[in-house]
């Protein structure tokens, strides 16, 4: 079998094959820093975190670009707000951002580049589109895309162009543009925008949102690449932008499948900074509810689907969650008799076909879960009746393991450890080491005070959350 997913733009689904046949380069719409990221955002870069471990788990390299839109209209009023630098103001969250991608296990991608380190290649992608007829500059100095040049606008969100020029000429002399419905390349400079412009040869300005993603994809990934992801909000006007102005440059396909995820819903509404009903996963964790967790809430519904938030849903993860740690504490107990990998027990036999092949289905997670969670059941069952092998129980490990670089929840992850602590246990080593007793004891009482315990195991001292 091979990997199949939904391609938005033929609304179908078709196999996976990479442009050079080995590495799947995909692009995938960054936050906006401008504030801490709500779970919202964090279901569509878990969608991408799956689709990128599973392009992985199929047998192809991965480049992900994932971009940090760190200007536009929020940012630079935020930033003058504060009375701070624009970067200064969103180094925060930026920060911000790749700690709580870390506590939900996500892995980084391969590039992050930030919008304002590429503003040259933005204007020269602007001035292409000028040359080739594709650019016009309006009476305030911004400098706009003409929709009406390019045949194919409309293809991914399917519009219906004649049915929207109707509609556009009414509010024409409003905006300044050919069409109302022509988006910003490049806007002008206006007073708000304090001390953030770059000159361009339009006059001072700064790019508009759309040619961002343009610029920095082309430039990092190629001008024709593999998957470009976001979330269905994303599809109209920005996906569908970001190819006009990319295909008329280049005058090549720009992304080859183009993949979105449903909303992440409370009470049937998207979740949005501008409807107040959401959640940082910072206020989430300080609940006391784990990234793992939460990795899990977001990861349990196919991505297609709109997913209903709702803490009692985080309750019942913590419930699956311990069924799966019990499930590989018994066989690491049983593992430890053991010295090399054995056969995989009849339980377990027919798992990684059932999960490969419903992942294949343009990632099928009910059907994944379901191989999961019938192999604990029969495992459990098995093992009440007659001990496992160790050579069967390092098999299953082996297989939980590989299914894990995929679900990335599967295995208990050691907590995070602080340096501190990391330091302290090294340092108790070393005083056992010297029979320095009472040194020992004086880190053990250390490491107490700041919540961490330290376990002997035959791989050596580990810290353990108290
Ligand atoms: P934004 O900062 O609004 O540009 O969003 C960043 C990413 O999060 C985009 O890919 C959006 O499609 C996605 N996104 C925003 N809100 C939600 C939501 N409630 N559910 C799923 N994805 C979302
Ligand atoms: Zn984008």
């Amino acid at each position: 079998m091979a990997f199949r997913i939904y391609n938005t733009m033929s609304r179908s689904k078709e196999e996976l094959r990479p442009i050079d046949g080995k590495t799947v380069r995909m692009y995938t719409c960054g936050p906006t820093v401008y504030n801490y990221a709500h779970i919202g955002n964090f279901r569509a870069y878990m969608f991408e975190d799956l689709l990128r471990r599973y392009v992985r788990f199929s047998g192809f390299g991965v480049v992900q670009v994932q971009n940090l839109t760190d200007v536009d209209d929020k940012t630079i009023k935020a930033s003058i707000a504060q009375g701070v630098p624009l970067k200064t103001y969103t180094q925060t969250y930026v920060d911000a951002f790749f700690e709580d991608l870390a506590k939900l296990g996500i892995e980084p991608a391969e590039h992050y580049p930030a919008a304002t380190d590429y503003v040259p290649e933005m204007i020269a992608l602007i001035e292409t589109l000028f040359e080739k007829g594709y650019a016009y500059q309006s009476e305030d100095g911004s400098v706009y895309y003409s929709i009406d040049k390019f045949a194919g606008y409309g293809m991914l969100a399917r519009l219906d162009r004649e049915g929207m020029q109707a509609g556009a000429r009414v509010a024409q002399d409003e905006y300044g543009k050919d069409n109302a419905a022509d988006f910003a390349l490049w806007k002008a400079y206006v007073p708000e925008d304090g001390d953030v412009w770059w000159d361009s040869p339009w006059g001072r300005g700064r790019p508009g949102w759309h040619i961002e993603c343009s610029a920095m994809s082309m430039k990092l990934l190629g001008e024709s690449f593999d998957i470009h992801t976001g979330g269905v909000d994303n599809i109209f006007p920005h996906h569908e932008d970001e190819i006009a102005q990319s295909e008329a440059a280049t005058g090549k396909p720009y992304s080859k499948y183009w993949m979105h995820c449903g909303y992440l819903v409370v009470d049937g509404r998207k979740m949005s900074k501008s409807l107040g009903n959401f959640h940082t996963l910072r206020e989430i964790l300080d609940m006391g509810y784990t990234g793992r967790e939460v990795r899990y809430e977001l990861l349990s519904s196919h991505y297609r689907q709109s997913l209903n938030f709702a803490f009692k849903s985080l309750d019942a993860n913590r419930a699956a969650l311990k069924r799966l740690d019990e499930f590989h504490a018994a066989l690491r107990e049983a593992a430890a008799d053991g010295t090399v990998a054995g056969e995989l027990p009849a339980w377990a036999a027919e798992t990684r076909a059932r999960f490969t092949e419903a992942m294949d289905d343009d990632m099928n997670i009910s059907g994944a879960l379901a191989a999961v969670f019938d192999t604990v059941h029969a495992g459990n069952k098995a093992m009440a009746d007659h001990p496992l092998g160790g050579g069967e129980a390092l098999a299953v490990l082996g297989l939980w393991n590989d299914l894990d670089r995929v679900l990335g929840f599967l295995v208990p992850r050691e907590e995070a450890v602080p340096a501190e602590v990391r330091e302290l246990v090294a340092a108790r080593s070393l005083a056992r080491a010297n029979k320095d007793w009472a040194e020992s004891d004086r880190i053990r009482d250390r490491l107490a005070e700041l919540g961490w315990g330290v376990k002997d195991t035959p791989e050596g001292p580990k810290p353990r959350k108290l």
